[in-house]
């Protein structure tokens, strides 16, 4: 079998990777690139023939792994999407969601292109693409083996990362050996809000694995979660608001089935939450459906009648009016908005509002890219440009890295140290070359076989 790397190989974005088995080709993931050079990067034509492919495995919605299917499927795909049911489900959402932002930026770079006599561009797909790709879209159940063809059967996992987030075996018969590779897709925290955690395998051949924080140890979640309600406690007394830039799926309903538990527990008060974000919106009600991939306390929860993801004073907001509104709140809100990164998204008008005065507070949770407005807030960047103006860091600026959606080192090396033989190699990806140098480097100390895979790379297994 030979394996190709292409995306998130020394890099955390543009996951996609390509196994070939017998004649067949299986592309891993199809992600779109995000923060420097992103742009450029997603627009590129694909370092393979669309066409060639015959399917793609997909771990979960997020866009870094999901964003340029409809790409793949406008350029001559032809196969299917093999996912969980809940991906296929938030790929619906998330997907023409990120046809419409690619539609409403070329329009934008349109207007400014014209003004320069060049001539136009073409957004990278549109919503329609979205849409219409959702017909290969292929959802199955966990635990269950999938035989895609002769010579590769598949099976999904709990990754415990997002809703539908899967680890994937795959029983591979070549020439009459059977080979085992395991996908980690991107791995979950232990004890996040509402997912399970991540799944431990017994055994693999081989392993494509994330390092997103090989380097890094997460502060910890219930202290996170308290100093979460320190900090709007201490912004709302201040006479401020609080900013959350949050991905859409996930990492939203987590914190608003956090902040279910203390309103309704009464140790936070007066405070109105915003979940100011439609695909937020959108992907919470995938949230109400697959109650049965919570974990027992929020299942627990649903099966009292107390649904997490609803109480007194959390409002989501629908029309772009509604949005606007938010802005004339000077105190005692929290704003939930997307995107995480905070470079694309209605999360960019709250911190144009918000960001310059003293008495706000940002608070992030959650992977922020080198190259985007969340990475330079977090670097202590002091003025910052935000939809064509300056604006002055002021706001008070946190970073709980505890109520992160992927495991840390520890929680890696606990994975990996759950496979009941070590297996002939570990190929790493989807990490930061800091991230990956010292997960590897950890690895061959305890006696694994580790390769930092790089991208462009071709390896024979
Ligand atoms: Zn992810």
């Amino acid at each position: 079998m030979k394996i190709q790397f292409y995306g998130a190989a020394g890099c955390v974005t543009g996951s996609s990777h390509i196994l070939n088995i017998k004649d067949k080709k299986i592309l891993l993931d199809c992600g779109m690139f995000q923060g420097r050079d992103g742009k450029e990067r997603s627009n590129d034509t694909f370092n393979f023939n669309p066409q060639d492919i015959d399917f793609v495995i997909l771990s979960h919605a997020h866009i870094d792994h999901s964003g340029r299917i409809p790409l793949l499927y406008k350029e001559g795909f032809k196969g299917e999407i093999i996912c969980t049911e809940g991906t296929k489900d938030l790929c619906n959402i998330m997907l023409q969601d990120s046809g419409h932002i690619q539609e409403m930026e070329t329009e934008w770079l349109n207007r400014k292109r014209k003004r320069k006599a060049l001539p136009e561009v073409t957004p990278l797909y549109t919503s329609i693409d979205a849409k219409k790709c959702m017909e290969i879209f292929k959802g199955y159940g966990y635990d269950e083996w999938i035989e895609l063809f002769d010579g590769l059967r598949i099976k999904f996992t709990d990754a415990g990362h997002i809703l539908g987030s899967a680890i994937t075996e795959m029983l591979i018969n070549e020439n009459g050996n059977q080979v085992k590779l395991v996908y980690s897709g991107d791995l979950g925290n232990v004890n996040m809000p509402i997912l399970k955690d991540p799944t431990y395998i017994d055994n693999a051949d081989y392993v494509i694995m994330e390092t997103t924080y090989g380097d890094k140890l997460h502060g910890d979640l219930s202290y996170d979660l308290k100093e979460l309600v320190n900090i709007i406690n201490s912004t709302v007394n201040r006479g401020g608001n609080v900013i959350i830039p949050s991905f859409a799926i996930g990492r939203t309903q987590e914190i608003i089935y956090a902040l279910n538990k203390y309103i309704e527990s009464g140790t936070l008060k007066g405070i109105k939450v915003y979940v100011d974000s439609p695909l937020a919106s959108e992907s919470t009600e995938v949230f109400k459906k697959y109650t049965k991939y919570f974990d027992a306390e929020a299942l627990n929860l649903v099966k009292s009648g107390d649904n997490p993801l609803e109480f007194t004073g959390l409002t989501f907001t629908k029309s772009p009016q509604e949005s606007m509104n938010i802005n004339n709140i000077q105190s005692g809100a929290v704003i939930i908005s997307s995107s995480g990164m905070c470079d694309a998204g209605r999360i960019k008008h709250h911190l144009k509002h918000n960001l310059w005065r003293e008495e706000c507070s940002v608070v992030f949770a959650g992977y922020q890219a080198e190259g985007t407005l969340g990475k330079r807030i977090l670097n202590g960047d002091e003025l910052v440009k935000i939809l064509g103006d300056e604006i002055a860091v002021k706001a008070h600026i946190y970073n709980l890295q505890g109520l992160s959606g992927h495991a840390d080192k520890n929680g890696l090396l606990t994975w990996v140290r759950a496979f009941k033989n070590k297996p002939k190699n570990i190929f790493l990806v989807h990490g930061d070359e800091d991230a990956q140098k010292s997960f590897d480097k950890v690895l061959k100390e305890e006696g694994f076989n580790s390769h930092i895979a790089k991208s462009g790379e071709d390896l024979y297994v």
